[in-house]
């Protein structure tokens, strides 16, 4: 296919213009000086959740852990998940080990190396997929993310909002128009995500020394802080996490959570799921054996307050902490068990009760 021919002049420009640039500005980050697929899958799987300086040392722990997808597929969830811990989203990190386990038991622990054999591959979307297939195994495949959307929202001057499906294909087509003209799609992949993150920033876009100004639809027409356009996100959700945790001498009880919610897996303490904030424990619908143990235990302190903030929602979680006598600690309710604080510690844990041991337990 003749691509050029499709091509008009800001096209042509800009991918030459892009290279050029990174050559020179590129920062140096372990990740991209390998083509192994697993420690590049790792890296991108990693940075969907976090930016680059807090992304480094989670992938250099993990690959210290876990050199070799074979490693990976071996790997106790539990230590996987404590691995993962503070970067969100756990079904990410789940896929994670499942993926290890699919190429190791499944494919002899060879990835696969084209785009549409990743595409097949549980938690591996498009754009890791794109990532994979361009920088391991030199596919001509555009990946677009954020940064590449931004990118060329603004140099193309693209209107549509980039939450809609219509626009994912303008960019997906424009994308793969440009990468045809790349010297090496590896590179010049690297190079565009480069651009977004540190040249052409959401905020407050380096436009004085861009190489591409004079091509720049947005800042030829000063519309750097309108584009790309994006649909106002669904409004956070607020859910109120009432914590009892019951205390036996150095023993904490805590529970795995098994229901399809946030935080499956991880492990957390009695929890009352509230309508809206409670001041007072005696206000708190008890299930009767949580309320027999409260009435019978001693609170150790006052009750705390926190909150942690996801993607959709906000919670904000009241911990009561009740010493429990010898004589009611075989009694515990709701999937409870006992650890002891130096356990609790090793198990995986959501951000906010990782705090909550942290301050309080020691
Ligand atoms: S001129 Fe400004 S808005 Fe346009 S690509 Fe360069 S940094 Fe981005």
């Amino acid at each position: 296919m003749n691509w050029q021919s499709d091509l008009n002049v800001n096209e042509t420009v800009f991918v030459p213009s892009l290279e050029h640039w990174y050559e020179y500005h590129k920062r140096d980050l372990p990740w991209r000086h390998t083509r192994d697929p697993y420690s590049i899958w790792l890296s991108e799987v990693i940075l969907q959740q976090t930016r680059v300086a807090q992304g480094k040392p989670y992938y250099e722990r993990f690959l210290k852990t876990y050199p070799t997808v074979q490693d990976m597929a071996r790997a106790d969830e539990r230590e996987l998940l404590r691995l993962w811990q503070g970067l969100g989203y756990y079904s990410r990190a789940r896929n994670l080990h499942q993926t290890a386990r699919y190429v190791t038991d499944e494919l002899n622990g060879k990835f696969p190396d084209t785009y549409h054999d990743l595409l097949k591959m549980k938690g591996i979307g498009v754009y890791t997929a794109a990532a994979v297939a361009s920088f391991a195994f030199g596919e001509r495949v555009p990946v677009v993310d954020g940064n590449v959307y931004r990118v060329l929202a603004r140099v193309f001057g693209i209107n549509e909002d980039i939450t809609t499906t219509g626009a994912k294909k303008t960019f997906a087509a424009l994308a793969t128009r440009l990468i045809q003209q790349a010297n090496d799609p590896a590179t010049y992949n690297q190079a565009i995500m480069e651009f977004g993150a540190i040249q052409c920033t959401p905020v407050a876009p380096d436009c004085l020394l861009c190489p591409v100004q004079q091509q720049c639809v947005a800042y030829l027409t000063g519309q750097q802080h309108r584009l790309p356009v994006k649909a106002k996100k669904a409004p956070v959700r607020e859910r109120y996490f009432q914590y009892l945790i019951f205390r036996n001498g150095d023993k904490v009880a805590m529970r795995e959570r098994t229901d399809r919610d946030i935080w499956q897996n991880l492990y957390d303490f009695c929890l009352i799921e509230t309508d809206e904030p409670k001041a007072m424990l005696r206000d708190l619908p008890l299930p009767n054996l949580v309320n027999e143990l409260v009435m019978q235990g001693v609170f150790a302190t006052m009750p705390t307050e926190a909150t942690q903030l996801l993607s959709h929602q906000r919670i904000k979680a009241t911990f009561y902490e009740i010493d429990l006598p010898d004589k009611l600690a075989d009694q515990l309710p709701m999937g409870l068990q006992w650890y002891s604080t130096g356990e609790a510690g090793q198990l995986p844990k959501p951000v906010l009760i990782t705090n909550y041991l942290e301050k309080s337990l020691g």
